[in-house]
């Protein structure tokens, strides 16, 4: 079965997740017909990339419109490559921008759009199981209409390279109307970041509404800073405007998979739970040993965590001689 990937492309390649929805989609067509669409001018540059990951074409859509996000644009192009390739499938990153692009797409074709996959079984109807409620709940689904249109959940898979030979590049213009030109992205204001960020991150440690104010936060930057880590946090902290929204763990907020997860007085509501339970591991430090995130932990330090932080950050310092 032939499958179109949409693909989201960072400054200097391409979005991690992105690639996994390209694994995702690889296995499902069950064969070598994997096309690609990248928006914007550079998009020929992601060739190698992208055959590398399994892709025969990528098809590259140029117009003024995609000097920044332009979501119904990008739509037009994906739905003039549907017309152009009758793909079987059509699969972007459960990102934020994947979910907005699908989702106007299907509705141009008026199709079925399946968000947040995790899995996925190949006949007529497709079969998807996926996610709702932030992950809390999975739903099995199934998908009629050609093509099928659906996100993959970040995480569920690895993208993985198979060693492909370079893609061919194939350039188009799509044919927009001044509807579709309406809403794009027209300014950034970057959010003052230093070291590493947050969905990048190896080791995130992260404060809720137990770490008392936003000051409470120094001695979690000194663990995180010791550890190579990002700082995050609990939607009760960015509430208080006790750290931006950039910081939010959860539902609502950033989706991370780090190879630990070091919760401070967070209590583990579903909708935090669901931007963090793809991390490898959960050490949860809280004054009460009942809170929910006890469920989820995989260690636990039960105590104050203005005690038990920069405890530990003494004992980093002193195994390290500094
Ligand atoms: C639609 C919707 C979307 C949402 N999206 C998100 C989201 O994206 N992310 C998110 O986080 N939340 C989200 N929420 C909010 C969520 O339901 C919770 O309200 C929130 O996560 C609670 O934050 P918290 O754990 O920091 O605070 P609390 O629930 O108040 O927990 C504080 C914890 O700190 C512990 N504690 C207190 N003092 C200390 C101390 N000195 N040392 C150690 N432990 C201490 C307490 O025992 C408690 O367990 C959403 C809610 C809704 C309705």
């Amino acid at each position: 079965m032939r499958a179109l990937v949409v693909i989201e492309r960072l400054a200097d390649g391409v979005d991690e997740l992105s690639l996994q929805a390209l694994a995702f989609g690889r296995g499902l067509a069950g064969g070598p017909d994997v096309h690609a669409l990248a928006v914007g001018e550079g998009g020929a540059d992601l060739a190698p990339l992208l055959g590398a990951h399994g892709v025969s074409e990528v098809h590259v859509a140029e117009h003024e419109a995609f000097v920044s996000y332009a979501p119904p644009a990008v739509a037009r192009a994906v739905v003039d490559l549907v017309e152009r390739l009758s793909p079987g499938l059509v699969l972007a990153a459960g990102s934020d921008r994947g979910n907005e692009v699908l989702a106007r797409a299907a509705a141009m074709v008026e199709l079925p759009f399946a968000a947040n996959c995790v899995d996925a079984t190949t006949g007529d109807p497709l079969r998807v199981t996926r996610q709702r409620w932030g992950g809390s709940l999975l739903e099995e689904a199934e998908l009629a209409g050609a093509p099928a249109l659906l996100t993959v959940a970040p995480h569920v898979v690895a993208a993985a390279p198979v060693d492909g030979a370079e893609a061919t590049v194939d350039t188009f213009t799509p044919t927009l109307s001044p509807d579709e030109l309406a809403v794009r992205v027209v300014e950034h204001v970057r959010a003052e970041a230093a070291g590493v960020s947050l969905s990048d991150a190896n080791v995130v440690v992260s404060g809720g509404r137990g770490t008392g104010s936003a000051e409470g936060f120094a001695v979690l930057e000194e663990l995180a800073e010791l550890l190579r880590g990002a700082v995050g946090c609990s939607r009760a902290v960015t509430m208080a405007g006790w750290r931006p929204h950039t910081d939010q763990v959860g539902q609502t907020g950033t989706k991370i998979a780090p190879d630990i997860y070091i919760a401070c007085g967070i209590s583990g509501a579903t909708q935090h739970m669901a931007g963090c339970k793809g991390a490898k591991k959960i050490l949860a430090i809280n004054v009460d040993p009942e809170a929910s995130i006890m469920a989820s932990a995989d260690y636990a330090v039960i105590g104050d965590l203005r005690e038990v932080v920069p405890a530990v950050s003494a004992e980093i310092r002193k195994a390290r001689g500094t």
